[in-house]
């Protein structure tokens, strides 16, 4: 198998480094999506891509139904309509959250209810989950971001002990185990996305999952008009393909280059102290605290650093579109102070590795 591709084109700025190329330009990609133009699937309905990209995600997650969808964004909205959710209903997420989960909640004609972020990692607190009492409740939606698990086994309790459908946004951590189980294995629908910026990319894209067998008829009733409404193409399919074949391997790459990041590196060490990331995280985009955050952005930019913050905290959302229980204090500080490192950077390996700490350590 070769390696991750290193033609990545430089990264602005003084000292640029060639990470490896995003998205991937791997041989096998190619030949994949020829394959699918030659046998001419790539005009048709449904192809042999699809039907195999749909077994593997199958196989990936343990079993259970998959539905290939045209977003992640689209996919959280349609398990929100599968679970049953209703104008008027309440659902539950965290304050520091894809802003497209919020949408997908209003759209509906629920109500987000915001709750806080995990005080040692980025998704739902357990804590402040416990506290939410409301009959109006129907589901709640808990992100793994940056490739840190959200603490989904007392989550999925919570959950349960309410009657609260629970929805697993996996988009960003696709192959990453938790308490033995995979990432969109645990929630009663769960979702993946192949948009242009994940560990997995058709350039657009996604997956519901669900075990149950109502949920999966809900949402094949959504779907199928009797066409598929909102597909996914043959070629999209041909692009991930071997991609998921490699999976594990990028995760561990991008496993070993945050691990030598979070060694050698002086100030992510103190930033992440208090993260709960262990071996089974996939890491996705390195996350990293710092209370001056955009000064670091910029001279981390400056030495050719693909670095971004993370998104808007909700905290400050408006009373007229959502409810909150408490003032959600952590999402307020992941909100201003969380740094990202993108994923193509994470694949580097050998000198290419060893280059990028030593520019993170003189920047920071
Ligand atoms: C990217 C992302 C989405 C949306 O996926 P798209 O395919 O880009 O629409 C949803 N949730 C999370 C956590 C994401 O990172």
């Amino acid at each position: 198998m070769p390696p991750p591709d290193r033609s990545g084109g430089p990264q602005p700025g003084a000292n640029s480094l060639f990470f490896p190329a995003w998205p991937p330009q791997w041989p096998e990609i190619t030949e994949s999506i020829l394959q699918a133009v030659h046998s001419g699937h790539w005009g048709r309905y449904r192809g042999e891509a699809t039907e195999k990209l749909r077994e593997k995600i199958v196989e990936l997650i343990g079993g259970g139904h998959v539905r290939l969808v045209s977003s992640g964004s689209l996919g959280v909205e349609l398990a929100l309509r599968a679970a049953g959710v209703c104008p008027g209903d309440q659902v539950v997420l965290c304050g520091y959250d894809y802003p497209g989960n919020f949408r997908a909640i209003e759209i509906l004609g629920a109500r987000p209810l915001l709750v806080d972020a995990d005080p040692s990692g980025f998704s739902v607190d357990p804590e402040s989950l416990r506290q939410v009492s409301s009959d109006s409740v129907k589901a709640v939606v808990v992100s793994h971001l940056y490739g840190v698990p959200a603490k989904i086994r007392q989550l999925h309790e919570i959950c349960d002990q309410n009657d609260w459908v629970l929805i697993e946004d996996a988009c960003q951590t696709p192959g990453m185990h938790i308490d033995g189980r995979l990432a969109g294995a645990w929630g009663d629908v769960a979702v993946l996305s192949f948009g242009g910026s994940k560990p997995l990319t058709a350039g657009n894209g996604g997956a519901v999952l669900t075990n149950s067998d109502r949920i999966a008829s809900k949402l094949n009733a959504h779907l199928d008009r009797p066409s598929d409404s909102t597909p996914m193409s043959e070629l999209q399919a041909a692009a991930l393909l071997p991609q998921l074949d490699r999976l594990d391997e990028c995760n561990r790459i991008r496993w070993e280059t945050y691990s030598a990041i979070v060694a050698g590196v002086d100030w992510t060490g103190q930033a992440t102290s208090s993260c709960c990331v262990t071996e089974s995280s996939t890491i996705y985009k390195a996350a990293f605290l710092s209370p001056r955050r955009d000064e670091l952005i910029q001279r981390l930019r400056r030495s050719g650093l693909p670095v971004g913050p993370g998104y808007r905290s909700m905290h400050r959302s408006s009373d007229r579109r959502c409810e909150k229980s408490g003032p959600l204090d952590r999402c307020r500080q992941l909100g201003e102070q969380l740094c990202l490192l993108d994923h193509a950077a994470l694949l580097s390996t050998g000198s290419l590795r060893s280059e990028l700490v030593n520019l993170l350590s003189a920047a920071g």
